[in-house]
């Protein structure tokens, strides 16, 4: 058979050639070492959390090494596609704080990075590997394919294109152009020249060397549309992007051996791998796939609830690489960006999603912020998911940021923030809208309250600091009977009515509306003495 007259029959249209292709994405020129990587999603409207593992190990790589990290759509299947979803995954990321050096907005020279503008040049690769004797049309229908697969199950043996089973591979081109003229459709095959029987060792930088076995299936490189699979398109686009890292998940590490063989087939150097597994929930004692229909499982989840993107991102860091944590510990303020992050520190093994640990991790992100970074923060969340919540905390922005003062900065910062939407229930006493007794201190005289809050008005200071004012509820506790010491009173809780945590849970109560809230000379402070004493006063009403 001549290679060259299949490939001009099949290819009339493809009048370029490799070599082209070579010409115009040439060698990107990087500092030594520098990493390309790239971010290959399909768009189907759905960001997975899951896809947040690949994109930072690629960010990280790429970024650490002045190296360059890109985003490629993935849209050869129009079944899955869905229209302007590539937009809205690009500004998810986006607020993750995560940038593409080159994508669909941001054309580099290696466009078009959107694959179904990219179909010249996968069937210019195609029409190599024809002219080479490695690639033949296929004219097999899916009912054919159908019989095959059934057959090969009814057999419990290797289900695909091969062997025995292989029809067109060896058509000559008489009946191919008879085939062609009649409009049957066909693919474009691999001709794999593969052993079963061979192993290959091969080193995935996550995973480790691995023994795989050779393919001997004669895949699809091309669909019956012209348009590649996701094998020849990956191929060619991570060469000619100059990709260094492919960075995907460990679904594609089966497909690895027909990697390997079409890249050498292209005369293509292969690029380094990392395989990342798959994101796992705990499901009772048993371990399962983080679905879509998961609580958590969309980005989109995270922005809505008021997760701040630097949780989100310190979070899954924590998984990515084990010694994050002690760095973070040793290094409470530094930039993420500062982690030195490594391969070696990856657990082939994959990681457990856990919400509850997101939330500490979140809590600890949150709790180092400077007052005036949440404000804009919770702003902006509020401005979007709580238009009330929004209006009020805006009103007066030096109220809302003394409030969100509290307890921060120091060693030990107030741990009171998981999420933005925490902050209403956390702080809404503060505000008229939101204030209301909601909890009242139990089992005591409601006269023993009263003349407390009485005495304990008498007595404040608005300018009194922490350790006077809390004096000064002592003070006002032992004259009624209350115990200024926890201990003594622990000592002897007959002799007394209560103790001093009594007597601030009444303040509190009357204050705040809870029993439970930041410090409360902080809080009468920024509420001022009018509304501190007409609180105290409405609560009397309601004892
Ligand atoms: N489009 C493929 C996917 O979404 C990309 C895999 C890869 O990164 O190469 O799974």
């Amino acid at each position: 058979m001549n290679y060259n007259t299949l490939a001009e029959l099949l290819f009339p249209d493809v009048t370029k050639t490799p070599d082209y292709y070579e010409n115009l994405y040439p060698k990107r020129i990087l500092d030594e070492g520098a990493k390309v990587t790239r971010f290959a999603p399909s768009p189907t409207g759905f960001v997975h959390f899951g896809g947040l593992f690949p994109v930072l190990v690629g960010e990280r790589l790429a970024h650490q090494s002045n190296g360059v990290f890109y985003l490629r759509i993935e849209d050869t299947d129009s079944k899955r596609e869905v229209e302007g979803a590539e937009y809205d995954l690009i500004k998810v990321f986006e607020n993750f704080g995560i940038n593409f050096d080159e994508s669909i907005v941001n054309n580099g020279k290696y466009a078009p990075y959107r694959q179904s503008e990219r179909r010249e040049i996968y069937r210019t690769y195609a029409k190599e590997l024809v002219k080479q004797g490695k690639a033949y049309p296929c004219f097999c229908s899916e009912e054919d394919m159908l019989r095959l697969r059934e057959k090969q199950e009814a057999l419990k043996i290797t289900p695909g294109y091969y062997g025995e089973f292989v029809k067109c591979r060896n058509l000559d081109i008489e009946e191919i152009k008879e085939k062609i003229s009649d409009g049957i459709p066909y693919v474009l095959r691999f001709r794999s020249d593969g052993n079963p029987d061979n192993k290959i060792k091969f080193t995935d930088l996550v995973k480790g060397t691995i023994e795989v076995t050779e393919n001997h299936i004669d895949h699809v490189l091309l669909k019956s549309d012209g348009m590649p699979t996701y094998h020849l398109a990956h191929a060619v686009d991570d060469h000619l992007m100059r990709t260094t890292h492919v960075v995907r998940g460990e679904e594609w590490l089966s497909s690895l051996p027909y990697h390997i063989q079409l890249f050498s087939a292209l005369g293509f150097k292969l690029p380094k791998y990392l395989h990342i597994s798959q994101l796992m929930r705990k499901d009772g004692d048993a371990k399962k796939k983080l679905s879509k229909r998961d609580k958590g499982a969309g980005m989109s989840y995270y922005i809505s609830e008021g997760y701040p993107a630097e949780s989100v991102i310190e979070y899954v860091m924590t998984l990515l690489n084990s010694n994050f944590e002690d760095w973070r510990r040793a290094n409470p303020n530094a930039d993420i960006k500062d982690f030195p992050f490594s391969i070696k520190k990856m657990s082939a093994s994959g990681s457990l999603f856990d919400l509850i640990k997101l939330g500490d991790v979140s809590k600890n992100v949150i709790s180092r912020m400077t007052a005036e970074n949440v404000y804009n923060k919770l702003t902006e969340w509020a401005k979007e998911f709580d238009r009330d919540f929004y209006d009020v905390i805006s009103r007066d922005p030096d109220f809302t940021k003394a409030i969100l003062q509290i307890g921060r900065g120091g060693n030990k910062p107030r741990k009171d923030l998981e999420t933005w939407k925490d902050a209403k229930p956390y702080m809404g006493f503060f505000y008229p809208e939101y204030f209301k007794y909601e909890d009242k201190p139990e089992g005591f005289d409601k006269k023993d309250i009263a003349d407390c809050l009485d005495h304990f008005v008498r007595e404040f200071d608005i300018n009194d600091e922490q350790d006077v004012w809390f004096s000064k509820v002592k003070q006002v506790g032992e004259e009624h009977g209350f115990c200024p010491n926890i201990k003594d009173y622990k000592a002897d809780p007959e002799g007394w009515k209560g103790n001093v945590g009594d007597v601030s849970s009444f303040i509190r109560a009357a204050i705040t509306g809870k029993l439970n809230s930041p410090d409360l000379c902080a809080v009468m402070k920024i509420l001022g003495k009018e509304e501190s004493f007409n609180r105290i006063k409405k609560f009397k009403e309601t004892l």
